[in-house]
């Protein structure tokens, strides 16, 4: 047993952390986690429930983060260089190189003219900020009665409670808090698109019938409740947690025309998104949209901080600045925390280096290796789209067994519903990637046959 190893064994981690610290969405008496002792590169080091030792690829990149992977030297670095200055200061009435550095650094590689940028400590403030924001402009633009929110089924934009409020109304958290969450307009899931990549290149298939419909079915939908709605919210091409799926981005052309016939903002959450993880830069680009708000995280930091940012049009940003309060009305304790905010101006230099390649080469790996998935008899479908690779079973995953099965064969993966599904690190070799497909097919077989 590695050092490491020994040592958490030994500190009996797993028992101390059962009934004490909460973990996502389960339950203090739920099935025991995996211990990490070390994450270097594309590798985990975990003590099983069980008491046994692995070293795992991350198929998860840490839910979307680590894209550079884990003790990153260039980002390491970067830490231990802001550290040396000052961790953090107060935002408020101060400001410091890193936070300028990284807003002019956003604002120049965002799709379309952005001008502005607020910087939330998450994913779910910044969309929290987001759609204030939109709440905002309207009102300071002479419509304070649009309060309301036009979001398609299927989406997922946080935890806290305006973002729930945007999130599927049934598969989100709405049943959980009823009453509370504000009541917004869900247009339908638009349909299921693939992305194909071929010699041919690269496009977008998608049933028209059913595409046609869609439209319709939206464009209804925003007509009959025009004069209520502030912004359209949405995932760009690819909705993530609320299953994997990817649509067909003639839809965000269709939310960008209605929007500016209807006098809404259009918010892309790019959390997910982001930062080159669906083969493009961003969602948006897949569509030729640029959108009057967006939000980004998650992979900002290269998976080392938390850290979020709201970036907007001029137009949006006017609007706010001449409205009577003249100002955003929100201001986090560690806006703009500098170390975040120097290590994701590293991260950023390391994503400019090689993303578009390294996408690429961690795509058709998935492709290639979650192939054998589709002769199994509890698959209903595999797909990827850039960098994710998903398997949909026919049935709900039964977790333990599948985390358990995956990490004996060298993986991690952290499924969810039917779903077993990968976004890897960017830096994963071919190998890699070919041991982490090969994982999850066999972790699914194991598990479900
Ligand atoms: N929006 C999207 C699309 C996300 O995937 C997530 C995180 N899963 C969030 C918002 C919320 O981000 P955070 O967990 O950092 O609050």
């Amino acid at each position: 047993m590695p050092e490491a190893t020994l040592l958490t064994a030994q500190s009996g981690l797993d028992g101390r952390d059962r009934g004490l610290v909460w973990h996502p969405y389960a339950p203090l008496n739920g099935p025991a986690p995996y211990a990490v002792s070390a994450a270097s590169g594309v590798r985990l080091s975990l003590t099983s429930p069980d008491g046994s030792a692995a070293e795992v690829l991350d198929a998860m990149a840490s839910w979307w983060c680590a894209v550079h992977g884990y003790r990153n030297p260039a980002l390491d670095a970067a830490a231990h260089r802001q550290i040396d200055d000052f961790s953090h200061v107060m935002f408020g009435g101060l400001t410091h190189e890193p936070a300028v550095a990284l807003a002019e650094r956003l604002v120049a590689m965002a799709p379309g003219p952005m001008a502005h940028v607020f910087f939330a400590d998450s994913g779910s403030v910044s969309v929290e900020v987001a759609l204030k924001l939109a709440l905002q402009y309207q009102a300071a633009t002479g419509s304070p009665a649009r309060q309301r929110f036009l979001t398609i089924r299927g989406g997922y934009h946080g935890d806290t409670f305006a973002a729930m409020s945007v999130c599927d109304p049934v598969d989100g958290m709405h049943a959980a808090f009823p009453g509370v969450l504000a009541p917004h307009v869900f247009a339908p899931r638009p349909p299921i698109a693939t992305l194909a990549v071929d010699e041919a290149g690269e496009r977008w298939i998608v049933d028209e019938d059913d595409q046609a419909r869609w439209e319709t079915e939206f464009r209804a939908l925003a007509d009959r409740h025009a004069a209520e709605l502030a912004a359209v919210v949405v995932e760009p091409v690819l909705q993530g947690a609320g299953g994997m799926r990817p649509y067909s981005p003639r839809c965000l052309r269709v939310m960008r025309e209605v929007a500016d016939e209807h006098g809404l903002l259009l918010i892309a959450d790019e959390i997910a998104t982001g930062f080159g993880r669906t083969g493009r830069l961003f969602g948006c680009e897949w569509a030729e949209v640029a959108p009057d708000v967006m939000c980004v995280g998650k992979a900002l930091t290269g998976g080392y901080l938390t850290l979020a940012a709201v970036l907007m049009t001029a137009r949006v940003g006017a609007a706010i600045t001449g409205s009577r309060f003249g100002a955003l009305l929100h201001g986090p304790t560690f806006m703009a925390n500098p170390l975040a905010c120097a290590v994701a101006s590293a991260s950023l230099d390391l994503l400019a280096q090689s993303w578009r390649t390294d996408v690429a080469r961690v795509g058709a790996g998935l492709r290639q290796g979650l192939a054998a998935a589709r002769a199994l008899d509890s698959v209903q479908e595999v797909r990827t789209v850039g960098a994710v690779g998903v398997i949909q079973l026919d049935r709900a995953v039964d977790v333990p067994a599948v985390t358990a099965a995956a990490v004996r064969n060298g993986v991690w993966v952290r499924p969810f519903r039917d779903l077993v599904y990968a976004m890897p690190p960017y830096i994963c070799t071919q190998d890699e990637v070919a041991t982490i497909c090969a994982g999850m097919v066999a972790a699914v077989r194991e598990a479900h046959g």
